[in-house]
């Protein structure tokens, strides 16, 4: 079968070159080799989080890291802020990690606002906060700008953001947030190959940590701690991937962050203005995401037989989340993609709709 070009908010197209990247032969993950890759790729990833503080490597997807920041962040109580499938899972991790949540709940497509996070915060008891920055079922992403701020009033509130389908697509300055954990998978806007996951550790997250009980053994933050001192990882970690993204983070940096960021801003603007003249965006105005667009079938077409048909030929998209399966399709935008992808993309959907 021949490759189909994914255009899915993750796993995201990865090229060829970074796929050679992962051939590269193994070292001992207790090797000087290794350290020296530690070395490089921690860095990297603190400049692209814009963060002096910790930064670990997970050997797993990002729902892994969604268990961590619970299992070391939350005391007794944590607001989980949801408004789609993604939010809603992790909301779900903190409930199954034996952790008090209530959500603060908006409808999908919805973003959340600052006044009622600091509404439900202001009730008082919660020791921690998670939000999903960019919400990938829905492709709404949140002011986390303006949400930081309020999350900074409550000073004893641990701030656990999901950065996932944002993070290397879209600006996320962890240290200026006043983020405790920012995390995200490399198979989305890194485009890279699923197994790896990043997150940003804050000093504050850290001495909570070490006050919090059944932190678990894979995840534990102050164990990572002392390893992440010699630039090593507690266990054997996935070192292909990080090879890889040794290989990525150094195209990131010299394409210059800022110039990615406004590559995904201009993408995403293709398959809004696109989206509007045939169908309509889902979310919410405003809050419309650079890295992926939910579009409402207004035509009532047949998502599946639509994807089928761009398999056929060369190309992969995604129906919608759960309930939205057929009532909204998405495109991904995100990672290494150029605007003639994107553009040969909605010319050939355009073609087989006879749009
Ligand atoms: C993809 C995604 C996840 C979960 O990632 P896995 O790799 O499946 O663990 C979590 N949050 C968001 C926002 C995502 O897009």
């Amino acid at each position: 079968m021949p490759h189909k070009r994914l255009f899915i908010p993750g796993p995201t197209e990865v090229r060829p070159e970074n796929l050679a990247a992962l051939g590269r032969p193994q070292i001992g993950h207790r090797s000087e080799e290794f350290r020296a890759l530690y070395g490089r790729v921690v860095p990297k990833l603190k400049s692209v989080l814009e963060t002096k503080e910790r930064v670990f490597l997970f050997t797993c997807s990002s729902s892994g890291v969604w268990e961590a920041a619970i299992r070391n962040c939350v005391r007794e109580r944590v607001l989980c802020c949801t408004q789609g499938a993604f939010s809603e899972r992790w909301l779900h991790v903190a409930r199954a990690n034996g952790k008090q949540a209530d959500a603060l709940r908006v409808d999908w497509g919805k973003a959340i606002t600052a006044e009622r996070v600091d509404r439900a915060l202001s009730q008082g008891g919660y020791d921690a906060i998670t939000v999903v920055h960019n919400e990938t079922s829905t492709g709404v992403m949140n002011h986390l700008d303006e949400i930081a701020a309020v999350v900074a009033r409550h000073p004893d509130v641990t701030f656990l953001v999901d950065a996932v389908s944002s993070l290397a697509g879209v600006r996320v300055p962890v240290d200026a947030y006043g983020i405790d954990v920012c995390l995200a998978g490399v198979q989305k806007a890194f485009a890279l190959p699923a197994g790896l996951s990043v997150a940003s550790v804050s000093a504050r997250a850290l001495d909570k940590a070490r006050g919090v009980e059944n932190r678990g053994y894979y995840f534990d933050f102050v164990e990572m701690l002392k390893y992440d001192e010699r630039k090593e990882t507690p266990a054997t970690p996935a070192i292909a991937q990080i090879q890889a993204l040794d290989a990525q983070l150094d195209d990131i940096l010299a394409e210059g962050l800022d110039r990615r960021y406004l590559r995904h801003d201009a993408l995403a603007q293709i398959v809004r203005t696109w989206a509007r003249r045939h169908f309509r965006v889902f979310a919410e105005e405003g809050y419309e995401s650079p890295t992926l667009t939910c579009v409402t079938n207004t035509r009532g077409i047949s998502v599946a037989d639509l994807n089928r048909e761009l398999g056929r030929q060369w190309a992969q998209i995604s129906n919608g989340y759960g309930d939205l399966k057929e009532k909204t399709f998405r495109i991904a935008h995100m990672g290494d993609t150029q605007e003639w992808e994107i553009r040969g993309l909605l010319a050939t959907i355009d073609r087989i709709l006879g749009l």
